[in-house]
């Protein structure tokens, strides 16, 4: 059995080198390799020993998981559906904007925590993916996006990025409940040798593990965007059922405490705007008054619609009044924009068509700050 190297952030890579009698240095010479040349073919690495690179040929590999489709929206947004065994798939989806890369990567298959308006809680848990099942996602997007970028910055493509500047755990299951694996993958993202990409431009998404986000903070505090969706846990306890286990308060409190280590001095709010459910202007009131202390911007959400589910995008009327209140209270507010939805990048439905049912695996993220 070939070890794939791409389950080893730069620790377990020089851990995997010492163990074979190898200098530490050799990690950091691989990891540029296969990050940074996007090489996954040993007997092409040729600074490095001939020796070794047979030796790896025979023992190792570099095994991202394979694309099944991939699909290109006019507005420049790619997805690629990847196969990760099993009958499962999962999505990355990357939106270039002009002056950002943004790849939105999953980190489970399925989800276990069943929100209400979710289709990939739809689904259930699947599985945990493997570090090299989440790098590997950036690992592709970064080879097929340096494959097809222009040559020549005269050629005038539409999309200014080519390149992937920023990432999000937006993709499909709940990057906190992988935790290891998860946190394994930030610091391939974020580790000079690799791709080298500030903490201010990886964000992590969750819907709210408290003691995971304690440990986030400590072990490897990146951008975090919390999906909070109801002003009061009545609401959450119905929308986002993992609240009933880590109500508000304690949520809150533990995004004060990520803040005191945070690479960023405020936490995204991510909220799903569903009609006549959680899009009322009082209900934004109640919003303002349950954040007031606690340092923050808005993502608003407009809910993406799936065959199964009984909920409806809130009107534009609503959504506007909704983000003038907070604004109001000098809470700075975007409206996340749909994007790629000739390709449905924004709700997965291409993994459902390749099996059949409908899932969605995909929420764009889009409008992140900086
Ligand atoms: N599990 C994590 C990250 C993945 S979901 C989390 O919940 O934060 C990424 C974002 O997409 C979350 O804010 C989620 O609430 C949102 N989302 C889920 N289903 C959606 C839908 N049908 N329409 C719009 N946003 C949705
Ligand atoms: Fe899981 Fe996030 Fe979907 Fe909730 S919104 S079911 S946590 S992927």
């Amino acid at each position: 059995m070939q070890q794939n190297l791409l389950d080893f952030d730069a620790q377990a890579l020089t851990g995997y080198f010492t163990e074979m009698g190898e200098k530490p240095f050799r990690a950091r010479q691989l990891m540029r390799w296969i990050y940074k040349e996007g090489e996954s073919n040993f007997s092409a690495m040729t600074d490095i020993a001939a020796a070794l690179r047979d030796k790896l040929t025979q023992c190792a590999c570099i095994a991202a998981p394979n694309v099944m489709r991939e699909e290109l929206s006019d507005d420049g947004t790619r997805k690629w559906l990847l196969d990760v065994g099993t009958g499962n798939a999962v999505e990355a989806v990357y939106i270039p904007e002009e002056t950002r890369g943004t790849l939105c990567v999953s980190t489970q298959a399925g989800c276990a925590l069943d929100c209400a308006f979710c289709s990939t809680g739809k689904q259930g848990f699947n599985r945990n993916l493997g570090v090299a099942e989440i790098i590997g996602q950036l690992w592709w997007a970064n080879h097929q996006l340096g494959k097809d970028a222009p040559t020549s910055t005269s050629s005038g493509q539409a999309q200014g990025n080519w390149k992937i500047s920023n990432v999000v755990l937006m993709g499909m299951g709940e990057p906190l409940l992988n935790f290891d694996n998860t946190v394994s993958a930030l610091r391939l993202m974020l580790d000079d040798h690799a791709y080298g990409l500030s903490r201010r431009r990886v964000t992590v998404s969750t819907s709210g593990i408290v003691p995971a986000m304690d440990r986030l903070r400590e072990e490897c505090p990146v951008a975090l965007a919390v999906s909070l969706h109801a002003p009061n846990d009545k609401l959450r306890d119905a929308l986002v059922p993992i609240n009933q286990k880590y109500p508000l308060k304690e949520l809150l409190g533990a995004c004060k405490r990520y803040l005191e280590k945070a690479p960023r001095d405020f936490i995204t709010f991510e909220y799903v705007l569903l009609d006549g459910v959680n899009d009322s202007v009082q209900q934004a009131q109640e919003l303002v008054r349950l954040v007031r202390d606690v340092p923050c911007k808005f993502n608003l959400i407009p809910f993406n619609p799936f065959p199964q589910t009984h909920f409806r995008c809130s009107k534009p009327e609503a959504i506007r009044r909704f983000r003038d209140v907070l604004m109001g209270a000098d809470i700075v507010t975007t409206t996340r924009r749909t994007r790629g939805n000739d390709i449905a990048a924004a709700c997965g439905q291409l993994a459902g068509l390749v099996q059949d049912k409908t899932k969605r695996t995909m929420q764009c993220p889009v409008v992140l700050h900086g």
